[in-house]
């Protein structure tokens, strides 16, 4: 295909890699492991990487490619990676930056096991992880250092809606010759583009958005190719004197990935590109209607205080708007009373479902504290800023009505 088309139009017709056999309109799904080749010398060079043939599909598979193809034409991205789950993703960029000795300047307030990799499963191989307030930018410049492999966070906190200055943040890491990695799970990146920011490196659980309506997990990684890796003493300086930019890339698909063995799996690539087709459309409904609900909610009985960072008097909410746009994500959260009363609600939901997961298309309530964090001591929620009080909701794509009607006949009958 020829000049660039807009994004909704490349959602659907990025073109295969070769044409199939059978002229099929959707990519069709290569459950094979392995891959035949005609001579020693053909699989020679594919397998010295001097060809691009796929040879095994822990490491490629056209499915996954072709999942992988679509995302890099609508991002832009150098490079994609898509692997089994968000936290796949996480672990598999982390590893791809980290070793023994250097450290990562990130927040206390991640998702659960995000934060546990850090604290604990990095820290048992040397990595230190120096958790600080990301939304001051002083003490990130404090805390970075000529170890430290990354900054990394999340764009919207979760649960507690926090927003840090992306630019403020990227001129910090280009100053110490720091990557920014970003989980943008929170925000599609059909209403968010990461690399305008200063992002190097994109993380997304696609379990959420983008696989359509909660069909399968998956997580991608997005290399803009924007980090000079030579400038500094990292982990991939080395590379980058053959490899430029692309060292990244380089490293987690010659090497990390490979070991690590968490490639997503052809049927799942097959449902999240179905749920790329669709993902403007839903993202744009949802967002919509959980702007919505945050501020009818705010107004009933018994609740607290509603977080959403695309509300008119929420603290975060200029700069929200100046990198998310009107509708910051189809989640938002609000307090009641207690954790009693927080419970009492949940119970008594008829439409919203009492489950984990983030934008299905079902609109999902949670409690974070007992469930996501339930875990953690209580001196760490406290740290974490994960309230007793707080229930988080993910909308999806039911009528906004139905869904008041709902959360208002839960709330009353408690009074
Ligand atoms: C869900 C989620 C993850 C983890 O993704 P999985 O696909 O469940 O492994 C990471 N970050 C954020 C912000 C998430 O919401």
């Amino acid at each position: 295909m020829s000049a660039k088309k807009s994004l909704e139009t490349d959602l659907l017709h990025t073109p295969y890699a070769k044409a199939d056999a059978y002229n099929a309109l959707s990519m069709p799904v290569y459950h094979s492991a392995a891959y035949e080749f005609d001579t020693a010398e053909q699989m020679e060079l594919a397998f010295t990487g001097k060809a691009a043939d796929h040879t095994y599909s822990r490491i490629t598979n056209p499915t996954v490619q072709y999942f992988e193809d679509r995302v890099r034409t609508i991002t832009g991205a150098f490079n994609v990676t898509a692997l089994n789950s968000g936290m796949a993703a996480i672990t598999n960029a982390i590893l791809t930056v980290a070793k023994a000795g250097s450290n990562i300047v990130t927040s206390r307030h991640l998702f659960g096991n995000t934060y546990s990799f850090f604290a604990s499963t990095l820290a048992d191989f040397g990595v230190e992880t120096r958790f600080c307030d990301l939304t001051n930018l002083n003490a990130v410049a404090e805390s970075t250092d000529e170890k430290t492999c990354a900054v990394f966070l999340e764009i919207i906190t979760n649960p507690q809606m926090e927003v840090a200055d992306l630019k403020g943040l990227s001129a910090i890491c280009k100053t110490k010759n720091v990557p920014l990695i970003a989980d943008t799970t929170i925000v599609p990146f059909c209403a968010f583009q990461a690399k305008n920011f200063g992002v190097d490196i994109e993380i997304v659980s696609s379990t959420k958005y983008i696989s359509g309506g909660a069909t399968s997990l998956g997580g991608l990684i997005l290399d803009y190719a924007t980090f000079d890796w030579s400038k500094s003493d990292n982990k991939l300086s080395g590379l980058a004197k053959s490899f430029g930019n692309a060292a990244f890339t380089v490293k987690l698909r010659k090497e990390i990935h490979r070991n690590m063995g968490a490639y997503m799996t052809p049927h799942a690539a097959y449902m999240q590109t179905l749920g790329l087709e669709t993902l403007e459309l839903r993202y744009l409904k949802a967002s919509q209607t959980c702007k919505e609900l945050a501020q009818r909610v705010a107004s009933l009985p018994g609740v607290e205080a509603t977080n959403y960072t695309g509300l008119t008097g929420n603290e975060y909410a200029a700069l929200s708007k100046s990198q998310f746009g009107e509708y910051p994500g189809a989640m938002f959260t609000f307090n009641l009373a207690s954790r009693e009363a927080a419970f009492s609600f949940l119970n008594k939901l008829k439409l919203v479902k009492r489950a984990t997961n983030l934008f299905d298309n079902k609109t999902l309530a949670i409690h974070p504290a007992s469930t996501i964090f339930g875990t953690f001591a209580p001196e760490d929620r406290v740290r974490m800023n994960v309230s007793d009080k707080t229930i988080r909701i993910s909308v999806g794509l039911e009528n906004a009505d139905d869904l008041f009607q709902d959360f208002t006949q839960a709330l009353s009958a408690q009074q």
